[in-house]
């Protein structure tokens, strides 16, 4: 594609099938699991057309290769396999809790070594980075919602030789290109804003590093973490109305986050588009938008948040985020999530319905909590 498109029109032309007579437009799942002799397809946990189809297009987007795994955390999982046995690996005190908690297992095996920083400290990171082997970032992180500065923080862990990955899924591949700002694997849980409808469980990397992308190509066919092929086409059918989704999602989680600033209930709003936020400066600096992720606290009172959550009509209470609908959840319900997230942080997945509707039935509901 030509490289002066804006990531809006790349995002529904990148990946087709080539122009000619009776092409179709979109790629079919190919439902085979074994190809005829005397080609390169082989087998089908080598390849698909849906998922090449996928793949194109998020590495178009994210200016290198992608790959699909069977979820987000099949991607992490091939990521971190990458490590030597016996590295070491800097992670975040706050992200995904799944990839903390798959860190920890490794840990707990003796299979590598993790040092948790703060990813918005810079200067910790830096000094972290130095002699280990991977690092391992998300911004905004989960659902403390802190950026890190990551052309900084990507220079420090290259100069240190570390392999550096980010997680993408919050900024989305539209927001923010982390391979352009240093970084050397991306990493999505597709199950989010890239599928878009919250009916599909699905991950992806993209690199543009060759020696990379074969040491994980090699990783899926062997641990065998392949996604489906309908699986992956239904994810770049969501892809393709991404720009779009966002862009009324995010303008209504801005709205929102100035709303409930001004709520007398809530204590703390965390979203890098208010302009007091610690992470703003950062986020306006590598972010082309501030995405559809909030989380705000209510002063204290874990027992309110949750009867916040359990007293919405049109947010629905569940998990996951990045669907059309609008979700919230209070984080800690969980017991797996990281324990310095505050006990009555709710974080909100902003989807498409109309504003007014969504700030209504927040509102009802603190009223029915109360
Ligand atoms: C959901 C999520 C994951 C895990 O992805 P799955 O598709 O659920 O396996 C990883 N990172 C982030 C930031 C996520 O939100």
């Amino acid at each position: 594609m030509a490289p002066d498109l804006d990531p809006s029109t790349v995002v529904v032309h990148a990946g087709r099938p080539e122009r000619v007579p009776n092409a179709p437009v979109s790629d079919s799942p190919v439902f085979s699991s074994t190809y005829v002799a005397g080609g390169d397809r082989g087998y089908g946990r080598f390849g698909n057309d849906a998922w090449t189809a996928f793949e194109e297009t998020l590495g178009a987007l994210e200016g290198g290769r992608g790959l699909t795994f069977a979820s987000g955390m099949a991607a992490a999982a091939a990521v971190c396999d990458l490590v030597p046995v016996g590295g070491r690996v800097v992670a975040p005190i706050h992200a995904y809790s799944g990839v903390l908690a798959l860190l920890d297992q490794q840990a707990a095996t003796g299979r590598l070594h993790v040092n948790r920083v703060d990813v918005a400290d810079t200067e910790a990171v830096a000094r972290a980075v130095v002699g280990a082997d991977m690092l391992w970032v998300e911004s905004p992180t989960n659902p403390a919602m802190e950026v890190a500065d990551l052309p900084a923080i990507s220079a420090a862990g290259r100069a240190a030789g570390a392999t550096v990955v980010v997680d993408n899924t919050f900024a989305t591949p539209l927001l923010q290109q982390p391979l352009a700002l240093g970084a050397d694997i991306v990493m999505h849980s597709a199950t989010k804003f890239i599928a878009g409808h919250s009916d599909v469980v699905l991950g992806a990397v993209v690199t543009a590093d060759n020696e990379l992308w074969t040491a994980l190509e090699l990783r899926r066919r062997s641990l065998g973490a392949i996604p489906g092929p309908m699986e992956t086409w239904l994810a770049l059918r969501g892809l393709r109305t991404l720009a779009l989704r966002l862009e009324r999602s995010q303008s209504t989680a801005a709205f929102l986050a100035q709303k409930l600033l001004e709520h007398p209930r809530v204590s703390r709003v965390r979203y890098p588009g208010l302009p007091d936020d610690a992470g703003h400066a950062r986020a306006a600096a590598q972010m082309s938008g501030f995405g559809a992720i909030l989380s705000f606290e209510v002063g204290g009172d874990a027992e309110f948040a949750q009867r916040i959550c359990e007293s919405t009509k049109l947010w629905l209470h569940a998990t996951s985020l990045g669907g059309v609908e609008s979700l919230l959840e209070r984080r800690r319900r969980w017991a797996i999530e990281v324990p310095t997230i505050p006990d009555d942080l709710i974080r909100l997945s902003v989807g498409i319905e109309h504003p007014t509707d969504l700030w209504a039935d927040l509102e009802q509901a603190f009223t029915s909590a109360t």
